[in-house]
């Protein structure tokens, strides 16, 4: 049997300038103990990444990651980083398709494949984010929704797709406080799943850490953490809060 050990994932989005994220990294620092059952992940915003990077250089149990690159190596894209430049930092993971780079940003299935592949190349682990409208829910089209989404992205990944992470975040939980039931996570992760193992091979399938996403909150962490298939939580607004984050990563 797989062990798929837990991820939990905290997405800054656009808060935290420098000073604020070196404040928080004193207060999380001392109230999360390293732990080896489960990695913990940060993803500062890009003007604050030296900082946290700098603030938590001893703390080798926490990973850093970036909130979003582009998939070319260099050029005149004003406002991007690449997965290269992100790497050269200290960034060992990226979400790829947050649903706000989606639906905000207008960015494509496409874009977000090639953004996974250049995080790859770089040896970046992409975490893909993928989920349905509230719209689509109701219309009954969550697999072919998140399908979609994901057949997109390895599409577009010439080599190493077993190491990515995937993400499912319904759109309608995030931000919103109303948060998935632990079924509709498992069901979705499930359905992520077999697709996984229908392209990559059942091995491949069994060890792809599937996080879930949308209104985590310490109180309702862990009964997620305890879904079938739910390998992690990716958290944004309840990981701006030092205890709360230490909290769910303690979930
Ligand atoms: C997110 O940003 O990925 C997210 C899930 O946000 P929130 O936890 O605030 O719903």
């Amino acid at each position: 049997m797989t062990i798929r050990k837990p991820v939990i994932a905290g997405n800054w989005k656009m808060n935290k300038g420098p000073v604020a994220a070196h404040a928080f990294c004193a207060r999380f620092a001392a109230a999360h103990a390293p732990r080896e059952d489960r990695s913990i992940l940060l993803f500062p915003p890009a003007i604050s990444f030296s900082t946290v990077r700098e603030a938590l250089s001893g703390r080798t149990d926490l990973g850093l990651g970036v909130q979003d690159l582009h998939w070319e190596p260099d050029g005149a894209f004003t406002g991007e980083l690449s997965a290269a430049m992100a790497r050269e930092a200290g960034a060992r993971y990226a979400l790829c398709g947050h649903s706000e780079r989606r639906h905000i940003f207008g960015e494509s299935d496409q874009a977000v494949g090639r953004k996974a592949a250049a995080a790859l190349a770089a040896g970046i682990v992409p975490i893909v984010c993928v989920g349905e409208l509230l719209e689509e829910r109701r219309a009954g089209r969550v697999a072919d929704v998140i399908l979609r989404q994901l057949d997109a992205a390895l599409d577009a990944i010439p080599a190493g797709a077993e190491s990515v992470i995937l993400a499912y975040e319904p759109v309608w939980a995030i931000g919103t406080g109303v948060v998935a039931t632990p079924q509709d996570a498992s069901e979705a992760h499930a359905v992520l799943r077999a697709r996984v193992g229908e392209r990559l091979g059942e091995a491949v399938a069994a060890g792809m850490p599937i996080l879930y996403g949308g209104s985590v909150k310490p109180d309702n962490a862990a009964a997620l953490l305890a879904a079938d298939d739910v390998d992690g939580l990716l958290v944004g607004g309840a990981s701006l809060d030092p205890s709360g984050f230490a909290a769910i990563a303690a979930a």
